[in-house]
């Protein structure tokens, strides 16, 4: 199939694409182009405009700052997968990135636009949501923040106001050593997008003991969602497999699992529990062998 006819528009400014964008109720931003040229394509997406920000270079970056580390919307995946900052800083960003699609993907895909697009089983909201990331965006001339665990409503859906440009991403950094981190998925094929993924960073205290830690599950729910209820009931024990087990399927008790054609509810309330028990033991060794201050 081919595309509807649209136009498309190459700002060469950031101000001018988001003046663009939030004018006009029939323009969409293009970045990567990863998703939205293949829906275009299949007639699944009809913009009639399309404003073109994947060479607009003050959104391509990646720099500590006084948040954490934070990287431009336009950044390609790829970028940030080699980049030594975010080995450094956010190892469980740089855990993830390679399950998502082929290296090829990920060389013209963005991180604003995975984000943006928001599909329940994408791995980088899931890593954004786990480590309360916090995404900047333009309306316009207006600026606005929002944290990841707000900015996720459902399946592919976001609270970014139509017309919105996102242009950051901001992923806090924990301090401190013996900080260790797991990524976990289930799919077809390493490519594929995941049937269920949990994301851990787990930090311990001198006595060997869970002193912080973040859980996050994502394609089994509407969007990825962080285990709070879990993590409390962790802090402070050995993290064993068992207690990890029972905290994590406690807490999903409370959520409705997401059902289709490539797997049942059942099948991922498994899995999630699964995942999420390796994803932490996968942190705790990390973190119980981590012997610098690397963080
Ligand atoms: C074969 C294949 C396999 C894939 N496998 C995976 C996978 O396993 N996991 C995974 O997570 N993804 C996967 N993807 C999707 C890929 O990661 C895309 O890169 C990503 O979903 C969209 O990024 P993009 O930059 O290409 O966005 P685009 O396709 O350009 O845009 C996607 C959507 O986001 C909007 N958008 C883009 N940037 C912005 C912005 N800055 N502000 C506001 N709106 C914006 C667009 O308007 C559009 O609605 C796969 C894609 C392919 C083709």
């Amino acid at each position: 199939m081919k595309a509807y006819p649209f136009d498309y528009v190459r700002p060469r400014s950031l101000d001018e694409a988001c003046s663009l964008l939030a004018g006009d109720d029939g323009a969409r931003a293009i970045a990567g182009g990863q998703t939205l040229v293949p829906m275009m394509v299949m007639r699944l997406a009809r913009p009639a405009r399309l404003i073109d920000i994947s060479r607009i270079a003050v959104l391509a970056y990646v720099r500590a700052d006084e948040f954490g580390i934070s990287i431009g919307a336009t950044t390609p995946q790829g970028v940030v997968e080699r980049n030594a900052l975010v080995g450094a800083k956010v190892p469980l960003l740089a855990r993830a990135i390679p399950h998502i699609g082929h290296a090829a993907t990920r060389a013209r895909g963005t991180v604003g636009g995975s984000l943006a697009n928001a599909d329940p089983a994408a791995e980088l909201p899931l890593v954004a949501v786990t480590l309360d990331a916090v995404l900047s965006y333009r309306f316009g001339a207006a600026t606005a923040e929002v944290p990841a665990r707000d900015f996720f409503v459902g399946p592919m859906t976001t609270s970014l106001p139509a017309g919105g440009c996102l242009v950051n991403v901001g992923f806090p950094v924990w301090k401190g050593d013996r900080i260790g981190v797991g990524f976990r998925e289930v799919s077809a094929r390493r490519s594929d997008f995941a049937f269920a993924a949990a994301a851990a960073q787990v930090a311990l205290g001198a006595d060997g003991r869970c002193k912080r830690i973040a859980i996050g599950v994502g394609a089994v729910t509407d969007f990825p969602i962080r285990l709070a209820s879990a993590e409390r009931a962790l802090i402070g024990s050995e993290l064993r497999p068992e207690d990890v087990k029972a905290a994590v399927r406690d807490e999903l008790d409370g959520h409705e699992m997401l059902a289709d054609l490539h797997a049942s509810s059942q099948y991922r309330r498994r899995a999630a529990v699964a995942l999420a028990a390796r994803a932490v033991a996968d942190a705790l060794c990390e973190a119980q062998t981590s012997r610098t201050d690397a963080h």
